[in-house]
Formats: structure tokens, C-alpha cells, sequence
């Protein structure tokens, strides 16, 4: 078992308030054509997986679909955080409409949070679109890493056509890409993308689909140190993807840094 021998941090997970979360959660699997999710999506369900389950820590998101949500739901990250301390860390939300994204960088910046998620095939907008370059400027002066939503061969706004060009564009940008960098284009997004230094991906909603010996390749291939644990909750089980990521069978090096240490470094956890 994982508990024993690794301090875990799940780097990706969405949280929604209880009113709304298992709606919230039915929503995304409809979009993706998977199953019913795992989990409901509440802070309480994740806190009673950390009890359960060995994982430690937490990096709590939500996606904002409409401008008016964002300062609210970066109110709600930030006040979960603050009473779960050591076991939550969050990132904020934007949206490319937001009218004064100055003012909501700042925010975010203000409440403490660790970085700021976008997801472009939900919030239909292409990554190298101007409003995201606006977003990706903001950012990189704050030192904030977005963690990027990548992948869809259904759709166009988040492959790595769209990802290169702000990967050359802001050198000084942390970017993390979700689901290695490409949700169901995993080798040719680990392809593409694996020699931009700046990148860093996570394995969320990836363990499950991809033979060991893939995943193994594709952690080879972007090294160890730049690969982040993250389940996607609420859509899977924090606790089997954390035993897949056991089944690949790394060093205990390479599996600490993927468990938690590359999250703490890019995220300026402590
Ligand atoms: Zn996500």
C-alpha cells in the first residue's frame, strides 16, 4: 500500500458546494460519455477519502462555464481551504469573458490560492486565443501556474497545435498539462510537447485507459520530475488511481516526486 510509504497529494480535483455537486458531476461525465462519477463531487466526500484512503492532500478547482461565476467560486476554493488547512490547496478560476481579468488575478493572488485552472474544450475557447494569452500574461507576472485542461479528438480548442504556441510564447509560464498533456491523444501529446521545459503534466484520467507499460513510457518520456499525481475526482477513485500509479512500478524516487513532491515544487505548496 501507498499510505505507508508515500506522502500523497492528489494534484487534480474538482470540487462544486454541496447544492449543486452531484448534478455538477453527472454534467462532466455526460460531456466526456463516461459513466456515472465515482464520487459527488463535495468537499465532504474528499475529506472523507483522505481519511480513508492515505492521501494526504488535496489541490481543489472548480471551472467557471459563465464570467459572473468566477469570483464566486474562487470565494468558495478559497474558504474550503482556509478550513481544511494542510489538507486542501486551491487554484482559481477564470474566464476568457471576464471584463476586468486584471482585477480577478488579483483576487485569486489575494485569497492565496496556488494557481489558476482553465478548461478551454468546456469553456470553448482555443488555448492560443487572445483572451487565454491575456490570461497567460496576467499569470506568468504572478508567478501563478495554470493548470491547463489538454486533449479532446473531438474537439479543437486544448491539443497540442494549440498548446505549443504559448509554450514558446511564455517561456515564464509554469504550465501543467492535465491528463499527460492531451486527454485521448496521450502519444502524440507526449510527443509534441514533452521537450517544452515549462510543461509539466499530471496523470488524471489517464491510468485508467493506458496499459503500465504506457503509462510508464509516457512518464519516461516527460521524466518523473515533471509528472503530477491527480485523480480527476469526483470523476474516478483517488485511491485506485493512486494504486495504479503504484502498478507501474517506478523507483520509490520517481514515485515520491509523482505522488507529491513535483506538486508542492510547481505549486508552492507547504
Ligand atoms: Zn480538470
Amino acid at each position: 500500500m501507498f499510505r505507508e510509504k508515500f506522502y500523497a497529494i492528489d494534484a487534480h480535483c474538482h470540487v462544486y458546494p454541496d447544492a449543486i455537486a452531484a448534478k455538477a458531476a453527472r454534467a462532466t461525465c455526460r460531456f466526456y460519455d463516461f459513466d456515472d462519477p465515482a464520487n459527488d463531487g463535495t468537499i465532504g466526500r474528499l475529506l472523507a477519502i483522505a481519511e480513508e484512503s492515505g492521501i494526504d492532500g488535496f489541490v481543489i478547482q472548480s471551472v467557471a462555464t459563465t464570467p459572473h461565476q468566477v469570483e464566486d467560486i474562487n470565494r468558495f476554493i478559497a474558504a474550503s481551504v482556509a478550513a481544511h488547512p494542510g489538507v486542501l490547496y486551491g487554484l482559481g478560476t477564470l474566464h476568457p469573458d471576464c471584463a476586468d481579468m486584471a482585477a480577478e488575478v488579483r483576487l485569486i493572488v489575494s485569497l492565496g490560492l496556488h494557481g489558476v485552472k482553465l478548461h478551454p474544450d468546456i469553456q470553448r475557447v482555443a488555448l492560443d486565443d487572445d483572451r487565454c494569452r491575456r490570461i497567460f500574461r496576467l499569470c506568468a507576472d504572478e508567478g501563478l501556474p495554470v493548470l491547463l485542461h489538454t486533449g479532446d479528438r473531438r474537439y479543437d480548442y486544448s491539443n497540442p497545435n494549440r498548446l505549443i504556441p504559448i509554450l514558446r510564447e511564455f517561456p515564464d509560464l509554469q504550465v501543467v498539462g492535465a491528463h499527460f498533456g492531451g486527454f485521448s491523444v496521450w502519444e502524440e501529446a507526449t510527443a509534441a510537447l514533452a521537450d517544452f521545459g515549462n510543461l509539466s503534466v499530471d496523470c488524471s484520467s489517464s491510468l485508467g485507459f493506458l496499459s503500465a507499460d504506457k503509462a510508464r513510457q509516457l512518464v519516461g518520456r516527460y521524466g518523473a520530475s515533471r509528472v503530477m499525481f491527480g485523480s480527476d475526482y469526483p470523476l474516478w477513485q483517488p485511491q485506485h488511481e493512486a494504486e495504479l500509479l503504484c502498478g507501474l512500478r517506478l523507483s520509490d524516487a520517481d514515485t515520491a516526486a509523482i505522488f507529491s513532491e513535483n506538486a508542492k515544487r510547481v505549486y508552492h505548496l507547504q
